[in-house]
């Protein structure tokens, strides 16, 4: 059925429209990359493009060397994880929320990955624990512990690709410094992707890519990039 949706979307793709020209860059394993860029640069694309959410029509996104046009989406994304913006919270338990991809998990290990994107004052809230209902009729979280939610679900899940969305973050000084150590958290032994938003998250990247009208228009450290400026 989500594939059946997957290809109706697809093929609704307006064919005269170019959002990507060009765009080349290679990610190495285990590293940090940020995209950066103004709205509509085509940050989001990237990303869709890199999970299968779309196929590009010209050129080829390779994955350790194998297109991967070559692998089917289930087995793409058991390899890769997407944390969108925004993140939603399904109505139900901290519990279900935290086991979407990862049915098996337990509950230790359910809490130790709340413990670190530094959700586990959720659990203080109330007396529930992973029990809590979360979502419209149970405990309200903040936007950024949405995120931060989504980012521990991805913890539980593993996936050695992780890409996340932050591009509309805007998080206070304290807030900053949580999805920072969240985002550490995963980029542990993991390739990241990371539409940035944050200053902060664009020092602390091997690699920043920065997209304009669909097109590659720098790439380097922070420090490279700043010197070219
Ligand atoms: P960013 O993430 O950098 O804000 P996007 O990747 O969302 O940029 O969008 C890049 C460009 O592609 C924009 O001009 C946007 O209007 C266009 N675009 C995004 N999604 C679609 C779509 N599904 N069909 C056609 N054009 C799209
Ligand atoms: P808007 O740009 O108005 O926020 P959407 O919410 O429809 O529009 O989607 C935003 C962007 O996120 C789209 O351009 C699309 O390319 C991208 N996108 C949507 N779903 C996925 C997904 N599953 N994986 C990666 N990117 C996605």
């Amino acid at each position: 059925e989500a594939e059946k949706a997957i290809a109706e979307v697809v093929g609704e793709q307006p064919r005269d429209t170019t959002v990507l020209r060009g765009v080349s860059f290679a990610v190495p394993q285990g590293s940090r990359t940020a995209l950066v860029g103004p709205s509509g640069a085509g940050k989001s694309t990237v990303l869709a493009l890199i999970e299968r959410f779309y196929d590009p029509t010209e050129g080829v996104i390779r994955m350790a060397g194998v297109d991967i046009r070559a692998l089917d989406r289930t087995e793409l994304r058991s390899r890769i994880g997407y944390v969108e913006q925004d993140a939603p919270v399904l109505a139900g338990t901290l519990r279900d929320n935290l086991l979407l991809g990862t049915p098996g998990a337990s509950d230790e290990q359910c809490i130790e990955v709340l413990r670190r994107v530094n959700l586990s004052a959720v659990l203080d809230r109330t007396e529930a624990g992973l029990d809590a209902q979360v979502g419209e009729d149970g405990v309200m979280l903040s936007g950024g512990e949405r995120q931060r939610l989504a980012i521990a679900r991805a913890l539980l899940a593993a996936p050695p690709i992780l890409l996340l969305d932050e591009s509309t973050s805007s998080l206070d000084g304290v807030n900053e410094q949580l999805m920072r150590d969240a985002i550490d958290a995963v980029a542990h032994n993991r390739t990241l992707i990371v539409i940035a938003h944050r200053l902060s998250t664009v020092i602390d990247s091997d690699q920043i890519v920065v997209l304009e009208h669909g097109q590659v228009i720098g790439t380097g450290t922070h420090t490279e990039l700043v010197r070219d400026v």
